[in-house]
């Protein structure tokens, strides 16, 4: 692993235009489960589809019942060593631009300005009426429900009080559209790429997933760092399987002796 980490570490300090692409795998190591990693929350749930959302007073009190129980992880969430290397990364000017598949904002908190992380999924920071997209706070929402995030039979979830929309937290679910200006950035800063690392994505999402695949197209050198295989392995130029705050810690510390 010692000469992949030292080879990636020579690409980066001889790239002009490097993005990172992140998906849950980012964040396991903050305390926030993946969905299809080994002890996924996927082997605990099916996920809520929007349609089953909109049209299922139950179906909306099992999603909203579902975050409310995961939201003290969430919350206490904070960036791990991969996110910090990342984050020193973009202030050495190497990194700039972050496309991510997570919701949790902790690129951000690590230091990278909002325009530089192109959120793919959304984010979970805070509520959204589906039809307004008016902006709500966690804190406000909060006591519509019970403590344990159930709600008492009869009662609906809550809803906007501009324009009367169903409100969810601002990530995109399951059967919902991707954003398009984020999506079609994505396309671009991946197309323009000289160096496009994936870090902690299963790469089983689509679209997602053909993101990278855009930029490995675009002549990009493009590098995988997660736990276990995925099925872009054989496109990628460099795969090193490992922990990715490990991997990344040790690559900035590289470069740092290298500069
Ligand atoms: P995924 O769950 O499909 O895949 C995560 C991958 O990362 C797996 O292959 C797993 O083995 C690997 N992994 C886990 N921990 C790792 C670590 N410490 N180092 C290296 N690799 C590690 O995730 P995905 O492909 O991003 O897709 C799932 C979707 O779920 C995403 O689109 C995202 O929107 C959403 N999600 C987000 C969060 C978050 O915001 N942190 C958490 C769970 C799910
Ligand atoms: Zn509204």
């Amino acid at each position: 692993m010692n000469s992949q980490i030292h080879k990636l570490a020579k690409k980066i300090l001889n790239s002009d235009s490097m993005v990172v692409f992140t998906g849950a795998g980012m964040s396991t190591e903050s305390g926030i489960p993946d969905f299809r990693g080994p002890s996924g929350l996927w082997k605990r749930y099916q996920p809520v589809q929007l349609q089953d959302f909109l049209s299922s007073r139950d179906a909306r009190a099992e999603y909203w019942r579902r975050k409310i129980e995961s939201f003290p992880d969430f919350r206490n969430a904070r960036p791990n060593k991969g996110h910090i290397a990342l984050a020193e990364l973009y202030e050495l000017d190497y990194l700039k631009f972050i496309i991510t598949q997570n919701i949790d904002g902790l690129h951000q908190e690590a230091g990278i300005p909002d325009e530089r992380v192109i959120e793919l999924h959304g984010t979970g920071r805070y509520v959204s009426c589906l039809d307004c997209g008016k902006r709500f706070e966690w804190e406000d929402i909060l006591p519509w429900f019970n403590q344990d995030g159930t709600l008492d039979p009869g009662k609906d979830t809550p809803a906007c009080d501009y324009c009367q929309g169903l409100l969810k937290p601002a990530t995109i679910s399951f059967g919902q559209a991707m954003p398009e200006k984020e999506t079609a950035e994505a396309y671009i800063r991946a197309a323009e790429s000289d160096l496009f690392i994936a870090v902690g994505s299963s790469l089983q999402v689509y679209p997602a997933a053909s993101i990278p695949q855009e930029a490995a197209k675009s002549g990009s050198f493009f590098v995988i760092i997660n736990n276990e295989s995925t099925p872009l392995d054989p496109m990628a130029d460099m795969v090193i399987n490992g922990q990715a705050g490990e991997i990344l810690g040790e690559t900035v510390a590289s470069i740092k002796q290298d500069q």
